[in-house]
């Protein structure tokens, strides 16, 4: 393998996929499978209902190693906190309107970012998905155009899908003239980092009573979003952390005087 061959592998390895509160560890062992067939290696399990046993070793084939490989966390949150973009996935539409990746370009934005970081793509309950405040942890959402009739896929045939659209992404990435653009350019923080300021402005809006604890409303909702939708750099979050900081002092000051 050249060198540039090894780089370029090591983008694949840094794509994350996160499975949240599996209930059927069959379709564990078909999202290894499906994994492994787009070269893909890092699975996260997020407090799963059935950890893996001979039925999804069975369904893995010949990726075990990966099944093997997984690692198990009790939050999503632990699963993404060392990454800098989290793709969420949704089988419909929800009621908060979040910033949407169609397959295509969801497979070439984590291509082009993972360079920098882990990447994540994270796959909801086969019952009833992901919930809002999962949803809410991810930068974008990402959606298979199926039939609007029967828009379902099982979950490790949703998984296929999406890897194929990174394997293709990261095939076109080989190609020299395939270049870094627009976003890449930045540097992101990473998820333990916007969670950090996240809590700081709550804890901000709180000391300035924006927040009252026991009517909290959507504010902190409605908040991630529109950051969301900004994307911070690490230079903004930093500033923000600076000025959330100022104003929790001028509160303190108030509430004293
Ligand atoms: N009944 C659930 C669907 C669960 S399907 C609901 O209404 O949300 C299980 C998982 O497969 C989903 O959480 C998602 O991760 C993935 N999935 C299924 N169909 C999908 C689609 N059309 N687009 C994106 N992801 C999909």
């Amino acid at each position: 393998m050249s060198d540039v061959q090894v780089n370029t592998q090591a983008k694949l390895e840094n794509v994350k996929i996160v499975l949240v509160n599996t209930s059927d560890c069959r379709n564990i062992g078909s999202a290894a499978r499906a994994m492994k067939t787009m070269g893909l290696s890092q699975l996260v399990l997020v407090d799963p209902i059935e950890m893996p046993n001979g039925q999804a070793q069975a369904l893995a084939a010949g990726a075990t190693d990966v099944l093997a490989d997984a690692k198990v966390v009790n939050t999503l949150e632990e699963a993404i906190v060392d990454c800098g973009l989290v793709v969420g996935t949704s089988a419909r539409s929800r009621t908060l309107p979040w910033p949407m990746l169609d397959p295509r370009e969801c497979g070439e934005k984590l291509i082009k970012e993972v360079p920098d970081y882990s990447v994540a793509l994270v796959f909801g309950r086969e019952s009833s998905g992901l919930t809002n405040e999962e949803l809410q942890l991810c930068h974008f959402h990402v959606q298979i155009p199926a039939n609007p009739e029967y828009s379902s896929l099982n979950l490790a045939m949703a998984v296929q899908t999406l890897s194929y659209e990174v394997r293709m992404a990261f095939l076109a990435s080989q190609n020299a003239s395939y270049e870094k653009t627009g976003d890449a350019d930045e540097e992101y923080p990473v998820v333990e980092e916007t969670e950090r300021m996240f809590q700081h402005f709550e804890d901000a809006l709180k000391a300035t009573s924006f927040i009252v604890p026991s009517h909290p409303g959507l504010v902190m909702t409605k908040l991630r979003r529109f950051i969301n939708r900004a994307r911070p750099d690490t230079k903004e979050v930093k500033m923000w952390r600076g000025i959330l900081s100022s104003i929790e002092k001028t509160a303190r000051r108030a509430d004293k005087s």
